[in-house]
Order: C-alpha cells, then sequence, then structure tokens
C-alpha cells in the first residue's frame, strides 16, 4: 500500500519535473481529495492534480506512480486534448503505460490486470504481476494464505 506521505513527495516531484512554471505551465501543485468512484484528477481552473486519499490507500506504488503520469499528461497536453492523439503521446513520453480513460471514470478502472485475496479485496495492476503477492489488507507482509488470484481484463 502506498504511503500518502511518500506519494505526495513523488507528485511534487513530477510537477517540478514536468510542469516547471519557467516554462509557462503556470504554477501547479498536488493535493489529496476524499473521492471514492476515481483515483486522479487534473483541475486546470486551480492547476492542481489530486489523488483519491482513499484509493491510494489501495494501490501499490508503481500504480500511484501510473495514475500521476495519467493526470501529470493531462496538464500538459491541455484540457481540449482529452484523451486523444496529443494526451496519448504526451502521456507515453513520460511514461504511462496504463489506458485511455473517459472524464469521470478512474484510471485504475482501465488497469489490465484484476486480483482478488481469497477475502474478496480488489487489487489492481497496470503491468503483470512477475511474482505471488498476498492481500496488503488481510496480512501485514506476505502471507500466501492471502495470495491474489490475478487475471487479465
Ligand atoms: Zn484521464
Ligand atoms: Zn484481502
Amino acid at each position: 500500500m502506498a504511503d500518502p506521505a511518500r506519494v505526495r513527495v513523488w507528485a511534487e516531484a513530477l510537477i517540478r519535473m514536468h510542469l516547471d512554471p519557467r516554462f509557462g505551465a503556470g504554477s501547479w501543485s498536488f493535493d489529496f481529495d476524499h473521492a471514492r468512484r476515481r483515483a486522479g484528477l487534473c483541475n486546470y481552473t486551480d492547476r492542481r492534480i489530486t489523488v483519491s486519499r482513499h484509493l491510494a490507500a489501495r494501490f501499490e506504488d508503481d500504480e500511484i506512480h501510473q495514475i500521476l503520469l495519467h493526470e501529470v499528461a493531462h496538464a500538459l497536453a491541455g484540457s481540449a486534448a482529452g484523451h486523444g492523439p496529443e494526451w496519448k503521446r504526451v502521456a507515453r513520453e513520460i511514461g504511462y503505460v496504463g489506458g485511455r480513460t473517459h472524464d469521470g471514470e478512474i484510471a485504475a478502472e482501465l488497469a489490465p490486470w484484476v486480483g482478488r485475496c481469497p477475502a474478496g479485496h480488489e487489487h489492481v495492476r497496470f503491468r503483470r504481476p512477475t511474482r505471488v503477492t498476498s492481500c496488503g489488507e488481510c496480512a501485514r507482509g506476505f502471507d500466501r494464505a492471502h495470495a491474489i488470484t490475478w487475471r487479465k481484463r
């Protein structure tokens, strides 16, 4: 599970790296929000990228990183680009490997790998899981009894 303090550090580093105000992007900031239906949001009016604190707790570091890249690409491409070719090009360039999402959907819904632990907790991955992982909500640290079964959607 991603630690909120670390998520903030990465988000601010990505904003510094990709949305430097010296290059005309204006100053962007990061914050958490309380959304339950979507993971990330790019607010063009306030120049703010937000991530759901609730959902961040369910994702691994790699997933949060992808969600941040998805939103940073929106900030770079501009609101008019939507999820069109310009957004896609920018997103690829900065390292986003996930899918597109429609307005209002959560980026995580586009992650191709979905897993469940025996208790039914859902987990998502943007990349194929390469090793056996167990559910972080059921057990701290690895525990085979809570192993996650993955499928590709
Ligand atoms: Zn999007
Ligand atoms: Zn579980």
